[in-house]
């Protein structure tokens, strides 16, 4: 059977409207996509849809309490929940400077959690 899907190309800030139609085992068309990236962000969003993920990590005896962090390359989306969860039940010592991997091949994927900022030690006066 064949499924129509429209999808918002979100690689560039043009966000061309992309149609793709598809049925169960092959993708049979893709139109509206404005260059090749579109072309391939389309196919990959059907076939195997990825995110990068953003969020923050607590950080222990630091200058400020989280730290924001990253994945170092995109996760499949089913997993992004799982994901979160991992995040959230980690913490970090300072001093935290930005490239630290927080969590390594988290979920067996092949990405790293890393930290995006810099968390100096906090300083007892
Ligand atoms: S298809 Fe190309 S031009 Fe259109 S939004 Fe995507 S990246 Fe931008």
């Amino acid at each position: 059977m064949l499924e129509k899907k429209t999808l918002i190309c979100i690689i560039c800030p043009v966000g061309c409207q992309i149609e793709v139609c598809r049925d169960d085992d092959n993708i049979r068309s893709i139109s509206g996509y404005g260059c090749k990236r579109g072309k391939e962000y389309a196919i990959s969003e059907l076939l195997n849809p990825v995110r990068t993920i953003t969020s923050t990590v607590t950080v222990r005896c630091g200058e400020h309490q989280v730290v924001p962090v990253k994945t170092d390359k995109p996760i499949p989306k089913h997993l992004i929940t799982e994901l979160m969860r991992e995040i959230n039940k980690c913490s970090i010592q300072a001093p935290v400077r930005m490239g630290d991997i927080v969590l390594q091949n988290v979920l067996n994927t092949g990405a790293n959690i890393i930290a995006t900022g810099n968390i100096p030690v906090l300083q007892q006066e």
